[in-house]
């Protein structure tokens, strides 16, 4: 299915561009009219996705990171290891490796595509059924 409106916004790996990438994504979703609790899953699913750009992509510099979530960092060696839950390679203190169980349960669908040091895509896919016009 292609869909029919796409944007695409880079912004640096730094943690205060999480905020930014919710709001972006809360403002591109404006048009299709989501319910509260809708916008509310989605934003959820973005901030863990950027935030994983933010703390795994580059852990000793500050990179890209492109909405849809992508990013050219260290990559990931084994994916659905990387997806179950409470798995991580964060400090454990910080992190407790449930970011991408948290996109999955937002989510109809989570793509995930990486490679060992050119960087890793993740794909949220949501169906908005069309609301009821009062
Ligand atoms: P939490 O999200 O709960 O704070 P976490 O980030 O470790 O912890 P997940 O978001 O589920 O948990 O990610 C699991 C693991 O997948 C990470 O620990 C890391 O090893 C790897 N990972 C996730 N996203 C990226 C990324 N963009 N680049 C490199 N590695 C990643
Ligand atoms: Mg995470």
């Amino acid at each position: 299915m292609k869909a029919e409106n796409t944007t695409k916004i880079q912004f640096d790996s730094l943690s205060i561009n999480e905020a930014y990438a919710r709001s972006v994504v809360a403002a591109f979703l404006a048009r299709y009219d989501p319910t509260v609790p809708q916008l509310a899953d989605l934003k959820t699913a973005v901030s863990e996705a950027v935030t994983n750009c933010i703390v795994h992509a580059y852990p000793d510099r500050i990179g890209p990171v492109t909405l849809c979530v992508a990013d050219k960092g260290v990559g990931i060696p084994d994916v659905p290891q990387a997806m179950e839950p409470l798995f991580t390679t964060g400090n454990p203190e910080e992190r407790s490796g449930l970011g991408f169980a948290v996109m999955q349960s937002f989510m109809d669908r989570v793509k995930v595509t990486s490679r060992p040091g050119k960087g890793t895509k993740v794909v949220l896919i949501k169906r908005l059924s069309a609301r009821a016009s009062t």
